[in-house]
Formats: structure tokens, C-alpha cells, sequence
């Protein structure tokens, strides 16, 4: 009877592990902290949930709080992108962005980021229909105060299925309209829904950027990272703390 119990209960593990396995990334390797990592936000703000958090592009404060502060314990060095481009010792870099420039980056993350010393790099669309977006008051206080701006198209288009003409136009005109709010140079590009084509890096290039983001989800050595298609890890709203802690660790929380 123990025998056969004890057989019972193995099999209950063994299938437990198993549908753990089938659902989460945990069979992936753990990547180092000290490799950097790019995190990809949108939205900052409060929603009502049974579960409390957020979901999709929207991160409670307090979920964006807690892993902030996970982040600091485990000795993250907080930089903008162009700070990671930049830097000759890389270890331990996590740059925070947040694309689309919704004026909760302003309100809600901001004064977050700054309890942690902590800069971001935003990623504007300054045309995109559709949000609550920065205004260029908030965009220019946080531009002198150490928060980078970096382009997302000017009205935020899936660029694979947009005519070159138009992709060619709107990468370089959101640069410009861009480094007009900041009245600094902008060098960093985000790809709108990470979609891109090869010509479009070209075009990003072209228009004088020096960094782009993807959101090709991995955590990898700098040595192989293409620096107009860096990869960048989702934190999507609806991730509880082992989910937010499987991402940071294999990259992304679902197989
Ligand atoms: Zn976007």
C-alpha cells in the first residue's frame, strides 16, 4: 500500500512538473543579471482587477513599484539607452523605456523612476491618434532632467505593411519631431509593435539614429547584439511576481 502511494504521488509531481514546464519558461536557462537587459513599459496606472494588476500595456504603480525595487535589490545600474549604447562596462545595465509617451509616464512612473535615481528612455509618436499623451511641457521638464526621448514613427504605423515612401518618412520625421520638443539630439528608435522588415534598418540608420529597439524577447551577451535590433523584454500588466521574475531571468515568462 506505501509502495503504491508513494508510486502515486510520483507520478503526481512528475505531471505537475510537467504541466508547470508546458506553461512557463522555467526549463529555460537562467540568464545572469549582469547581462543588460532592455525592459519595454507603456502605460503606468491604476485599473480595477480582481487580481490587482494590470493586464496587456498597462502596469499598476504598485506592481511598477515592486519591480523597481526587485530590480534596485538585485543590483540593477539604471541607464537610458543611449547611456547603455555608450558604455564601455555594460554589467549589471538595465534601461527602462516606455513607448508611445502616455502622460502617466509622467505623473505615476516618474516620480517612481526618481526614488530609484532611476532615468527612462520614452519612445514618442508624436502624431499617434488615440492616447492621453504627453504634453510638450512634461516632455521638455523630464528631457532636462535626464530622461531620454527617442523616436516611434510620427503616428505610430505597422511599418511591414506600409509603402516605403511613407515607412522612409515617418522614421525620419519622428526623429525630427522629436529632437523639436527636446531641443536635444535624438539616437534612439523603437520599431511601433517591434514589426520591421530588413529595409527598414536601413532606413532607421539612414535617418540617423544609432540605436533601435525591437521587442524580440531575449536575454543575451552585448558581443551579439545588432544595435538596430536590440532585443527587449515585454512587462505586460497581467504578470504576477514569478512571471515578472521568469522574465527577467529567461527573457519571457510563457514558453
Ligand atoms: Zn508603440
Amino acid at each position: 500500500m506505501t509502495i503504491w502511494l508513494t508510486g502515486f504521488a510520483l507520478v503526481v509531481i512528475v505531471l505537475a512538473t510537467l504541466a508547470l514546464a508546458a506553461r512557463y519558461n522555467l526549463w529555460r536557462p537562467s540568464k545572469p543579471l549582469s547581462l543588460p537587459r532592455i525592459l519595454m513599459y507603456h502605460s503606468i496606472r491604476p485599473v480595477v482587477s480582481p487580481t490587482g494588476r494590470g493586464s496587456g500595456i498597462v502596469t499598476t504603480p504598485e506592481q511598477f513599484a515592486w519591480q523597481m525595487d526587485w530590480l534596485a535589490r538585485h543590483g540593477a545600474r539604471f541607464v537610458t539607452v543611449a547611456q547603455l549604447m555608450a558604455a564601455d562596462d555594460r554589467a549589471h545595465m538595465v534601461a527602462i523605456t516606455f513607448d508611445d509617451g502616455y502622460v502617466d509616464n509622467y505623473t505615476i512612473a516618474w516620480p517612481i523612476l526618481q526614488k530609484y535615481n532611476a532615468p527612462a528612455t520614452i519612445y514618442l509618436a508624436p502624431e499617434m491618434p488615440g492616447i492621453n499623451p504627453l504634453t510638450p511641457e512634461m516632455v521638455r521638464e523630464m528631457s532636462a532632467s535626464g530622461i531620454e526621448f527617442g523616436a516611434h514613427t510620427l503616428t505610430h504605423i505597422h511599418l511591414p505593411s506600409t509603402d516605403d515612401a511613407t515607412a522612409e518618412r515617418e522614421i525620419r520625421q519622428s526623429r525630427g519631431a522629436v529632437q523639436a520638443l527636446t531641443g536635444q539630439p535624438c539616437s534612439s528608435f523603437a520599431y511601433p509593435y517591434g514589426k520591421l522588415a530588413d529595409r527598414h534598418v536601413e532606413m532607421v540608420r539612414l535617418a540617423g539614429f544609432s540605436s533601435a529597439v525591437t521587442t524580440k524577447k531575449r536575454v543575451m551577451p552585448w558581443a551579439k547584439v545588432h544595435s538596430l535590433r536590440l532585443p527587449r523584454l515585454s512587462m505586460l500588466g497581467q504578470m504576477n511576481r514569478f512571471e515578472f521574475w521568469l522574465t527577467i531571468t529567461r527573457g519571457r515568462y510563457r514558453v
